[in-house]
Order: C-alpha cells, then sequence, then structure tokens
C-alpha cells in the first residue's frame, strides 16, 4: 500500500524532510502544507536583501516549482492545517478560499517553525513597527526604509544587528536599543561583545544596552522610541526579540510539550506514534549540558528534518543533538561561535577557565591580513574544550566548525594545543590563532 506522509510547514525543516522521504521511498505519497504563499526560501538572507547585498527578495527562493514537480511533492500552499487528529489519522485544511478538506497520513511530521516574539510594549500596534520573519516583512521594511532617515531596531541578537546594518548601509540613521548589558548576550561573552559593539559603533551604529524600549511614540504612525525617559526619533523600527515556536497545532493534538517545544527522540518522533516534530518548533539535546535547548538555526532544521523524513517513509535515521554553532557577518566583520559561553556554562553548573588570543588572519607582513580574536571556553574539572567564540575580518566560519568537531568529540585543551595545522604566508598565520588561544588556556588551566 502507497504510503501517506504529511509534512506541516514548508519551510526549511519541512522540505528537507520531504526531500529525504521521497529519496527513503520513491511511491510515497508525500504532502507539504504551508501558509504562505512562497515555500522554502531563506529567512536568513532578509537583511542582506535589505543591505542590497542581494538584489530581490524573490532571489531568496530556494527550490524552484519544478523541484516540486520533480520530486513528485503534493505541495499545498496558502493553505492552513487546522487541526490534526491523531486517533483517526487525519488533518483538516483550509485553503484560502475557505475551501475545507480532511486528509488523512501514516507518518505526520509537524515542521511548523516559530514566529517573532512582540513584547507589550505601549504603541506596539502603531504603523511602521515591523518584524522580520517572512518576504512580506521584509518587503514591507524595504518599503519603508525607502522614504526613512531614521531606524531604531529593538533587540541585539544575530538578526536585530544584521538589520541595523543593512539600514545603516541604506543611509538611515540608526540606533540599537538592547534591555540586557551587552549585544549577543546570548552568543558571546561581555568583553567579546564590547568588541563587537566598538566594531558596530565605528560605523556609526547607535546602540544603547541594558535599557529596554518604553513605549513606542506616535499618532498613528510610530514617530519615537521612549528609552531611558528619552526619545529616540524613529520613522521606522524593527523589534528583533527572538521567536516562540509555534506550537498551537501540536498542543491541540495531544502532542506532550516541553519548556519551550515539542521534546522527541532522538529519531525525531514525539510522544505519539508516527508524529515527528523537526525545526524551530522541536526542541534539541544540548550535547554538552545533556539539556534540551531551543537551537532555532536553519542548520538544525534541516539536519532534523533528514533524519525525520528518512524515519517518516519506513528508513532509520538518528539526531544525536547540537551544541548551537552560528556565524554572521556585520559589515567586514565575522562573528561566530559554537558551544557555550562562559556565563551560559556557569548557568549550567561548570566552572569554567577561558583564554582570549589577538591573532591575524594571514602572516602578519602580507598585504590584507585582518585581526581575529579568539575565545576558547573549557570546564576547569575535566580539560576538555565547551564553548568558542571568534571575531575576525575573514576565515571565522571553518575555525568555529573545526572548534564544533573538537567539542563534540570531546577534545580536550591539551589535545587541542598540540593539532597540526598548515601554514602559508597569504591564507594563515605560522601558529595557528586557535593553537594560540588553546595554548593561554592550557596555562591557566595548569
Ligand atoms: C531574518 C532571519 C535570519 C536568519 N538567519 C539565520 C542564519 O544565518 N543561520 C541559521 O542557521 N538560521 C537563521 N535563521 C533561522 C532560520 O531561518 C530558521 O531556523 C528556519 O527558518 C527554521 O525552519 P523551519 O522550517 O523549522 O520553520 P519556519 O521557517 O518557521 O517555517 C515553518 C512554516 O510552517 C508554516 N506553518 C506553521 N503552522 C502552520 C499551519 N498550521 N498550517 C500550515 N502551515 C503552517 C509557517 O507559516 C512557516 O511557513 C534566520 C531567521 C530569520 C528570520
Amino acid at each position: 500500500m502507497t504510503r501517506k506522509i504529511i509534512i506541516i510547514g514548508a519551510h526549511a525543516a519541512g522540505v528537507d524532510a520531504a526531500s529525504a522521504a521521497r529519496k527513503t521511498d520513491r511511491t510515497a505519497e508525500i504532502t507539504l502544507i504551508t501558509k504562505e504563499k512562497k515555500p522554502a526560501y531563506s529567512r536568513c538572507g532578509l537583511p542582506f536583501v535589505l543591505g542590497k547585498h542581494i538584489k530581490e527578495f524573490d532571489d531568496l527562493v530556494v527550490f524552484p516549482e519544478r523541484f516540486y514537480k520533480m520530486m513528485k511533492l503534493n505541495l499545498l500552499t496558502e493553505t492552513t492545517v487546522i487541526n490534526v487528529d491523531t486517533k483517526a489519522k487525519t488533518v483538516n485544511i483550509t485553503d484560502k478560499n475557505g475551501t475545507k478538506d480532511t486528509l488523512t497520513y501514516d507518518s505526520l511530521l509537524l515542521a511548523t517553525g516559530a514566529g517573532p516574539f512582540m513584547p507589550p510594549v505601549k504603541g506596539h500596534e502603531k504603523n511602521g513597527i515591523f518584524v522580520v520573519r517572512t518576504l512580506d516583512d521584509g518587503a514591507k521594511i524595504d518599503n519603508a526604509i525607502k522614504s526613512a532617515k531614521s531606524a531604531v531596531i529593538i533587540g541585539a541578537g544575530l538578526i536585530g544587528l544584521e538589520v541595523a546594518v543593512a539600514c545603516i548601509e541604506r543611509g538611515l540613521k540608526t540606533t540599537v536599543v538592547e534591555f540586557l548589558p551587552y549585544v549577543l548576550p546570548v552568543l558571546l561573552d561581555k568583553a567579546m561583545a564590547d568588541n563587537v559593539q566598538k566594531t558596530l559603533e565605528e560605523k556609526g551604529m547607535n546602540i544603547i544596552v541594558g535599557k529596554g524600549a518604553e513605549e513606542f511614540l506616535g499618532d498613528d504612525k510610530v514617530t519615537g522610541v521612549l528609552v531611558g525617559g528619552e526619545t529616540i526619533p524613529a520613522d521606522l523600527v524593527v523589534v528583533a526579540t527572538g521567536v516562540r515556536a509555534n506550537l498551537e497545532l501540536a498542543k491541540n493534538a495531544g502532542v506532550a510539550l516541553g519548556q519551550k517545544g515539542i521534546p522527541t527522540n532522538a529519531r525525531m518522533e514525539t510522544n505519539i506514534k508516527d508524529v515527528y516534530a523537526i525545526g524551530d518548533c522541536a526542541e534539541t539535546i544540548n550535547l554538552i549540558t545533556r539539556r534540551p535547548m531551543m537551537s532555532q538555526l536553519g542548520t538544525t532544521a534541516v539536519r532534523q528534518a533528514k533524519v525525520a523524513g528518512t524515519n517518516a517513509a519506513g528508513g532509520y535515521s538518528t539526531f544525536p543533538g547540537g551544541i548551537g554553532s552560528w556565524i554572521t557577518r556585520l559589515f567586514d566583520t565575522e562573528v561566530g561561535g559554537t558551544g557555550l559561553t562562559e556565563f551560559m556554562a556557569a548557568r549550567s553548573g561548570f566552572e569554567t577557565v577561558s583564554g582570549t588570543i589577538n591573532s591575524k588572519t594571514r602572516a602578519d607582513y602580507f598585504p590584507g591580513a585582518l585581526p581575529i580574536k579568539i575565545k576558547l571556553v573549557a570546564d576547569k574539572e575535566t580539560g576538555k574544550l565547551i564553548g568558542a567564540q571568534i571575531i575576525g575580518g575573514e576565515e571565522v566560519t571553518q575555525r568555529i566548525n573545526a572548534l564544533n568537531y573538537a567539542i563534540i568529540n570531546e577534545m580536550c585543551v591539551t589535545e587541542l594545543a598540540k593539532a597540526e595545522t598548515c601554514y602559508a604566508p597569504p591564507v594563515s598565520e605560522t601558529w595557528e590563532p586557535i593553537t594560540l588561544a588553546a595554548e593561554m588556556l592550557l596555562r591557566k588551566l595548569k
């Protein structure tokens, strides 16, 4: 009998799961359902269209229509799943014309993702206040930028800073307001974050940390933001204060929920038979703390999706968990990290030792050599590496990836300091900066 697979959400997680399912079962009937007009575009690229590094929002669409035909995927766009019955194994849908239907499944994948969190600040419903999640959000912000002179961004996380950079690139006087005491507060430790803040301020970004937005001012349309009793003029405001998993459907279907997302086992199965959860709505086990975390990164979504898609189609695959690896580029500076910051490690009960060094990305004498700053964090008791943060002019990504392998494979700082690395003047220093940071950390550990 033909296997029926339904996937709710046709984005990073949903579409990658559909691909994996198709590769596992050539004959399965696979249905992908999304509320949105366009499936699987890169949300990650939105700030870079705003900054004009990418020409059109449509350039972010990852798969052309023919992909879905070629993979024999039944794609339902502008269609909402309103209810799931896990006993009858059915989902109720309604399309943009209000036409309702009931579909049956053998395997169901919840890839419902997450939505932006809007804090309950007075005046948040005014015109000119945006969130950034969808192509429509991007187009609205782009349009507002065209006639604006000033912007205020609420939240100095990755998305907030990427959008703030774009606003400056488009010529707007831009202020970022962060409630916590430093930028990228969940991802960097303070000294590293201060370094990033200084770089951004040198490029003209006004950054206020340790204060929240108290009120959005103006009549119908926003004209300013009240912060610490002072008014910051704003022709547009972008709120980037994190996301919350879309859990309504899962909750109503009786799927067990964790603190912030849907817990699964290593095969991405929920507590209900034949129901899987993946991507921004699913929890991930942190391989260092062994506790659930919300990764909410595209990279995690697609890895979980491959596993769930394979399993839902009758194959066998497991997802090991993750440690959270991230990267961005803000103007000319790359910033990335993997594992735990010292702050987060302390909150998880680790006693830590860290080592930070400043080096260059090429031989010092070679034209174009750029600064790079590396911080490594180790568990004091075991000497194992548990975190890394890097700020540099180039080559940050692959160093973060290498350090991710080291942490996941429970490498001790002693081993890392002895690693064999490569060197040639145009591409690296004689001593790899990671090695120098490991040696620095080792001295402190001893
Ligand atoms: C501006 C921005 C920049 C980012 N940059 C990066 C980056 O550089 N690197 C990185 O790794 N990650 C990045 N991310 C995060 C990444 O985009 C997400 O992790 C990824 O989109 C998660 O994919 P998903 O499929 O789980 O969920 P989503 O992308 O949220 O997709 C879920 C889909 O399900 C649909 N849906 C929900 N409920 C229903 C329903 N009942 N019926 C029908 N459809 C439904 C939603 O409308 C949505 O289309 C960024 C995100 C944003 C917004």
